[in-house]
């Protein structure tokens, strides 16, 4: 039969992930000869075999991939036999670093199966051993320094392989063949467990963790991305002292169980659901409560309609459950509905970043954990857990980190290389390489010095695994946001542009490059603060974008912003501006007449003296539910406008809620009159919801006609509201409107790095 030889160049996530083992495997059961090889840009394969094997070798390749290898692109080319190639190897990519600058580095993946019934099985030598990995799970992102992805640039290099390891490492036959974090009994990390003070405690690490959870007690327990505080969720004593000592009174808390079955115990779980909370990036699924989970967990999500939950995702995790159930013979327990769930929250005190290293778990937990599960792999980089919901069939995240992070986004065009650093809350930065957006890890709000530094930290961290010198720096328009300030220091020691990106604009233009539109579109910027281009408070916005511009074309009726910040914490100030500026017969409402500091704030109101006006959608939220009384002060951000959002149900809009202007002004002070007069909060929350869908809807449309342009991008921390999606995405299509909204990126300020260097490269490209 006649031979043929091909070459085959793969671009994708194809290194750290098992793929040349795999092609390896492929290659061999085909009887075919050649090589395979990593290279700076993927992989390159050479096979030589028959037509007939080499079809079955291409249709195996693409279709019974690794699980997290991934192909974006696949060339193929005919070359010439070579008369004595008999083997198949996998060549090392030694010296082939020409172009290591698009090599990519994967993310940290949940264990795998294969790695589970090794650790719960006695015979085994990693047995109970709570570092097992191999080339389909583990950590990478988190222990890796630099590319290339080898074991000497992670924190791996600590622990040289045993000799039984090194052969697994060695073997293309091997689960572990390169698998760079794999590590055994003999040869790994290893675990500790230790008083607040830092002295050891005897015997089993494990279980000393399960008998101090069983107490009542909490402790910090070491993770993949950083520590993460754990106790009981069904203890409420133990739920109330964690919330105390992290200072953390109304906040939901993530909670971790054991399998679905467990999960169907106290929350509603659809197929879709499922699915997210089993895939390799395990982030916590926000889930709809059953009505037993307040009664089993009273102090986890007070006033929310959903919990967020996630699976075991570490060993250690899952042998603190196999502790818990007194160490089962067999697998059958891992599939079994389980009793256990537990706190299993970020540790960090309020503000800070999550706590990564040993010796500042003891010196900043030492307060809020009794014990410290600890082991001496080093965590290179703070990587949080990733928060998602499920809207419709499609995933709506709220954070983006552990999983996710480094994977970059595919762009449908390549231009300047940029860096962009966001803004204030829920930073995130973003290094755009060639045709590929590289967006951090969720950094969290820049209001600690450490938060600060975590910035800085992770965007130099990012331009060392991309390898890229930026030709400009995006930042916000607010000139005094840290992140403003080191992206001018940046742009002054690389001799680069700084270019300042209006907050709105580079939401909305996040989910442009997202979906690849270039303009003219319609954006609509529902959220709660961004610095306007005129200076004011904006966030409630209507756009027409294209290219690197950005109109404003309307905006929502304005409210009084009563001592600035301090509005934006208490609703019910918001509240009581709303009802001013109606001017309204009724009187106020008992529970905003009766606050303390009410005559003060209407004196405010009266001479507007530090009293400023927003078009926030945000703060219309807060207004709202200060009107209903249901938050009169927030603990965390957009706790209001969550509570408003859980108690509203389906109903019918209010007709003549709403008033569009010819200068694109849309006008609710219709509906709010008439919310002032219920004192329901849950008839306000439904009347508020279905009424304002309508009114954006009416805007959009309106928008629409008279620009001809059919295509509306939405975008800001508003779209993080299900409810209110629910039901303008329907209206928007049926109004003949193309509506897009951001899915690989959170809708919120986490996407606002994209944007911004998304428009410093649109910018660059004009000059
Ligand atoms: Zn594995
Ligand atoms: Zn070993």
């Amino acid at each position: 039969m006649s031979q043929q030889r091909l070459r085959l160049t793969i671009r994708g996530r194809v290194q750290g992930v098992g793929f040349r083992p795999f092609v390896w495997r492929i290659a061999q059961a085909q009887g075919l000869a050649g090589f395979v090889l990593n290279t700076g840009e993927g992989v390159t394969i050479e096979v030589q075999g028959s037509g007939q094997q080499l079809a079955a070798f291409r249709q195996q390749l693409q279709h019974t991939l690794p699980p997290l290898a991934h192909i974006d692109s696949l060339q193929q080319s005919l070359l010439d036999l070579q008369p004595d190639s008999t083997l198949f190897e996998i060549r090392s990519s030694t010296g082939n670093t020409e172009n290591q600058s698009q090599a990519q580095l994967p993310a940290d993946s949940a264990t795998c199966l294969a790695c589970l019934d090794e650790l719960f099985n006695p015979d085994n030598r990693r047995y109970r051993y709570p570092f097992i990995n191999c080339t389909d799970c583990g950590p990478r992102y988190t222990v890796t320094h630099r590319l290339p992805y080898d074991r000497a640039n992670t924190s791996m290099l600590a622990f040289p392989l045993c000799p039984a390891c090194r052969q697994e490492y060695q073997d293309p036959a091997s689960r572990r063949f390169h698998a760079e974090p794999t590590a055994c009994p003999q040869c790994g990390p290893q675990l500790q467990l230790t008083d607040r003070f830092g002295l050891p405690l005897k015997g089993d690490p494990v279980h000393g963790a399960w008998q101090i959870l069983q107490m009542g007690r909490s402790i910090a327990m070491k993770g993949l991305g950083g520590f993460h505080l754990v106790c009981d969720a069904t203890q409420p004593d133990a739920v109330a002292r964690l919330r105390q000592l992290k200072h953390r009174p109304g906040k939901p808390l993530a909670v971790m169980a054991l399998n679905i079955e467990s999960v169907r115990a106290f929350c509603e779980v659809s197929p879709s659901e499922a699915a997210w909370l089993l895939r390799p990036e395990r982030p916590i699924v926000l889930l709809q409560k059953k009505a037993i989970a307040d009664q089993l967990m009273p102090d986890i999500a007070p006033g929310m309609a959903s919990i967020g939950v996630m699976l075991p995702y570490t060993p250690l995790q899952w042998l603190l459950f196999y502790q818990a159930l007194g160490r089962p013979n067999g697998q059958e327990w891992r599939r079994q509905a389980c009793e256990q769930i537990w706190v299993m929250t970020s540790a960090n005190l309020s503000g800070e970043p999550i706590v990564i290293t040993n010796q500042e778990a003891r010196e900043r937990l030492n307060k809020v954990a009794d014990v410290f599960l600890l082991h001496n792999r080093n965590i290179v980089t703070r990587c949080d857990d990733s928060v998602l919901a499920i809207q419709g069939r499609e995933p709506l995240l709220y954070r983006r980190a552990r999983g996710f992070v480094p994977e970059p986004l595919p762009l449908s065009a390549g231009g300047p290389d940029v860096l962009a650093l966001g803004a204030y809350l829920k930073t995130t930065a973003t290094v755009l390489r060639g045709e590929q957006a590289f967006v951090s890890q969720y950094i969290g709000d820049l209001d600690h010095p450490l938060s600060c530094e975590a910035l800085e930290q992770a965007a130099q961290h990012l331009l060392e695994l991309t390898a890229v010198t930026p030709q400009a720096i995006a930042c916000d328009l607010q000139p005094d946001a840290f992140s403003s300030q080191l992206a001018q220091q940046w742009a002054q020691q690389l001799d680069v542009p700084l270019l300042p990106v209006q907050h709105h604009h580079a939401h909305l233009a996040a989910v442009m490059a997202e979906h690849g539109l270039n303009g003219p579109v319609l954006g609509m910027a529902l959220d709660g603060y961004g610095l306007g281009k005129n200076g004011d408070a904006w966030g409630g916005e209507l756009m027409m974008l294209e290219g690197a511009s950005c109109e404003r074309m309307g905006h929502i009726s304005s409210l009084p912003l009563p001592g600035g910040d301090k509005a934006a914490r208490e609703p019910w100030r918001m509240a009581v501006g709303l009802w001013q500026r109606l001017n309204p017969a009724l009187p106020l409402p008992a529970h905003l007449a009766g606050r303390p500091g009410l005559p003060m704030l209407l004196r405010q109101l009266e001479t507007g003296l530090n009293c400023p006006e927003t078009t926030s959608m945000g703060r219309w939220f807060d207004a709202i539910a200060g009107l209903a009384g249901i938050c009169p002060e927030q603990s965390f951000e957009s706790e209001a406008a969550q509570k408003l959002e859980t108690l509203a149900t389906g109903c019918a809009p209010l007709a003549g809620g709403w008033r569009v202007s010819p200068a694109n002004l849309l006008d609710l002070t219709p509906l709010a009159q008439q919310l002032m007069q219920l004192s329901d909060p849950l008839a306000i929350a439904s009347l508020w919801h279905a009424t304002l869908a309508h009114a954006l809807a009416d805007w959009a449309s309106r928008a629409a006609n008279t620009t001809g342009i059919r295509q509306l991008v939405l975008a800001g921390g508003c779209c993080a509201n299900r409810k209110l999606l629910q039901q303008l995405l329907p209206l928007l299509r049926e109004a003949g409107l193309q509506p897009f909204t951001a899915q690989q990126l959170p809708p919120n300020d986490g996407g606002l790095s994209l944007g911004q260097a998304w428009v410093a490269r649109q910018r660059l490209l004009q000059q």
